[in-house]
């Protein structure tokens, strides 16, 4: 088994993005290697930032200022380089890895310093993140190898003394989702669409305004992508309603390759991740830029290499695009034709293979395995899914009540499935909001992207697939896909939320409550009432339709929920109903609430059996501190206290 530690820090999205594609690619390449993405500025909340969240602009304003070029001994100027020494050492002797790989220069002069006076027991490898202009600090520190993006980053190295050995010149690690088999799509000739994806990254307002120009070109179709902005898209919505042939506006997608390789041009702002992800799908790019923009290189890119071009402003899009497709396409060609000398989409696969390969673990066995001893008790203890009724049942930490930022949830599916797993959870399911478009209340909420878009949900369904796949491998979890139905009137009493669990297809939200249960029962899911009583302190509107109607829906209901995240409903206890307990969570702050445990087998069927029947269900107020369940030793792998310490630190000093 080999044992690999990426260290990151969430300074700005590329290293982050190039440390979770690389254990991707090394997943794929291996399923045996453990493999664990470290960020030492986010505190014991694994990479999700709560810490580090509201002070986000002063850490990275900070960090700048200790990695701006500056050839000043870093120990010097950064206050708690000592303390993050100490907590990395402290990691690195607890969990022996065979291989560290660093997205983050601060890591490198830390590893210096611990190894000063011995030999470094494991293989160091350092991606170089930077688009062009690599500061002297990514390189000062010794590495075995490094991996760069691109020639102008391999050059400066040389220039500054590396050797040629130790650079591994294979582009940024894009997802190793770019790697797939995609169809290539030809220039447009004739009346065919040109296709324009636009991912909308700064000023809302005059996005709207390009959009609307954009459309007054000949043939061009749009892909809005609005992201995280519910406000925008519904602005979008709105002003492209009598164009709507020609346009389609997502909220936050996780379909990026996909959308990349079917579309002729994709403009956005510049980035460490967007320009490469471009390159890699062949998609050549419209990049805004303002002049006096220094913070990013990789627009420069661009112009160098000759495959796409940068405008100052917004109202320029439409003639770039306008100019790109004149004359049979013959600008767009090119463009086309310079991506396909330089379009590494398989980075992250090769860098994988190099890592797993360095990952030659050549000591002794030695005591104290944190960081990778979770996951192999796990695969011991998890029996096999086959053969069912052969094995013992255990007791199952369950959720069934989760969104993610397909509607309005703050964590993408990916980031759910590593929040819960690392959590040790067995089962989760995640269930976001779909409104009845007869509903009035429904089309409002659509509009401000409270809800799941219906243009999405194949999406949704397909997303949650593959990280089911994932789930299963890496923390042996069982995730359904599910759906929240919000049956929204006017008042309580004729409002109702209802939960579809562990579905096989989407299911239309406009049908009556009666047979949508019918329709949820059909695809063998269970039908359960969400947050049926009267809550307290929640912003929303009490839901208490199902609840006033119970004679009517607890013979066709599967179960009520008896707490809702902090909500406790005495009521559903009296009438002896049959009962869960869910998070509702939308943050991951709402991860200390109420959950079920179910005892039985690990699997979807006897879980779901087990509801039905309301047998061996019980519910947990859950709270992650050591020692409170028998899940403690798997939520607190690796996190000494040294290590929290040093990123409230580091918060606090920026702050
Ligand atoms: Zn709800
Ligand atoms: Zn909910």
């Amino acid at each position: 088994m080999k044992k690999i530690l990426i260290l990151t820090a969430g300074f700005g999205d590329g290293h982050t993005a190039a440390a979770r594609n690389i254990r991707d690619a090394i997943e794929i390449l291996d399923e045996d290697a453990r493999t664990e993405v470290l960020d030492l500025f986010a505190g014991s909340d694994g990479a999700f930032n709560t810490l580090v969240g509201k002070t986000a602009l002063g850490v990275v304003h900070y960090a700048q200022t200790i990695w701006g070029g500056s050839m000043l001994p870093v120990e010097n100027q950064f206050g708690s380089f000592a303390r993050l020494q100490l907590a990395l050492e402290k990691i690195l002797d607890e969990n022996q890895p065979d291989c560290v790989v660093s997205t983050h220069p601060v890591y490198g002069h830390a590893i210096q310093k611990i190894y000063r006076d011995s030999e470094r027991p494991f293989r160091l490898l350092t991606v170089i993140t930077a688009s062009a202009q690599a500061s002297p600090v990514w390189f000062r520190a010794p590495s075995d190898l490094f991996f760069v993006a691109n020639d102008e980053v391999a050059g400066v190295l040389q220039v500054g003394g590396v050797t040629l050995n130790k650079i591994k010149n294979f582009g940024f690690p894009v997802s190793p989702a770019f790697a797939d088999k995609h169809p290539e799509l030809p220039a447009p000739v004739g009346n065919e669409p040109r296709r324009v994806l636009y991912l909308v990254n700064t000023g809302r307002k005059k996005a709207v305004k390009a959009i609307d120009r954009l459309l007054q070109v000949d043939g061009v179709q749009v892909t809005v992508v609005a992201g995280r902005d519910p406000e925008l898209r519904a602005k979008l919505i709105e002003s492209t309603a009598d164009v709507s042939t020609r346009v389609r506006i997502l909220g936050w997608t996780n379909q990026m390759p996909e959308l990349f390789y079917s579309h002729h041009i994709v403009v956005s702002r510049a980035g460490d991740v967007i320009v490469p992800e471009a390159m890699a799908a062949r998609c050549p790019m419209i990049v805004l830029q303002r002049e006096a923009s220094t913070d990013d290189d990789s627009a420069a890119l661009i112009n160098k290499y000759e495959c796409g071009t940068v405008v100052e402003r917004k109202r320029e899009i439409a003639e770039a695009v306008e100019l790109a497709f004149d004359k049979r396409a013959s600008v767009w060609s090119d463009w086309r034709k310079a991506l396909k000398k330089i379009s590494r989409p398989d980075a992250a696969l090769r860098i994988a293979e190099v890592v797993l390969a360095e990952a030659v673990n050549d000591r002794p066995a030695r005591r104290n395995v944190k960081l990778f001893e979770p996951a192999a008790d796990r695969l011991m203890r998890t029996p096999k899914l086959v053969n069912g009724g052969a094995h013992r049942p255990e007791m199952l930490l369950c959720d069934f009540h989760i969104h993610s930022n397909y509607s309005d949830g703050q964590l993408s599916v990916p980031e759910l499935i590593d929040f819960y797993g690392e959590r040790g959870f067995d089962c989760i399911c995640i269930t976001d909001h779909l409104a009845d478009p007869k509903r009035l209340i429904g089309k409002v909420s659509e509009l401000t992207n409270l809800t799941l878009a219906r243009e999405q949900i194949g999406e949704y369904f397909e997303v949650i697939e593959r990280e089911r796949q994932r789930a299963w491998r890496r923390y042996q979890m069982l995730v359904m896909t599910g759906i929240e139905f919000n049956k929204d009137g006017y008042t309580s009493k004729t409002s109702a939320h209802l939960l579809g669990i562990d579905l096989k297809s989407p299911i239309d939200a406009g049908l009556d409550i009666p047979e949508l249960i019918e329709e949820i029962h059909k695809q063998g899911a269970l039908a359960v009432a969400s947050h049926p009583h009267v809550m307290k302190s929640e912003w929303g509107r009490n839901t208490l339709y199902l609840w006033e109607n119970q004679e009517k829906y607890a013979p066709l209901l599967d179960a009520w929920e008896i707490a809702n995240r902090n909500n406790i409903f005495n009521d559903i206890g009296l009438k002896r109903l049959p009962f869960l307990a869910n998070s509702d969570f939308h943050k991951p702050k709402h991860i200390y609430s109420w959950k079920t445990l179910i005892h039985c087998e690990k699997n979807y069927e006897a879980i779901k059996e087990c509801v039905r029947r309301n047998e061996h269900v019980a519910i947990t107020l859950y709270r992650d501190f050591p020692g409170q369940t028998k899940k403690s030793a798997r939520h607190h792998f690796a996190a000494p206290a040294a290590l929290e310490k040093v990123a409230e630190t580091v918060v606090l000093q920026s702050a």
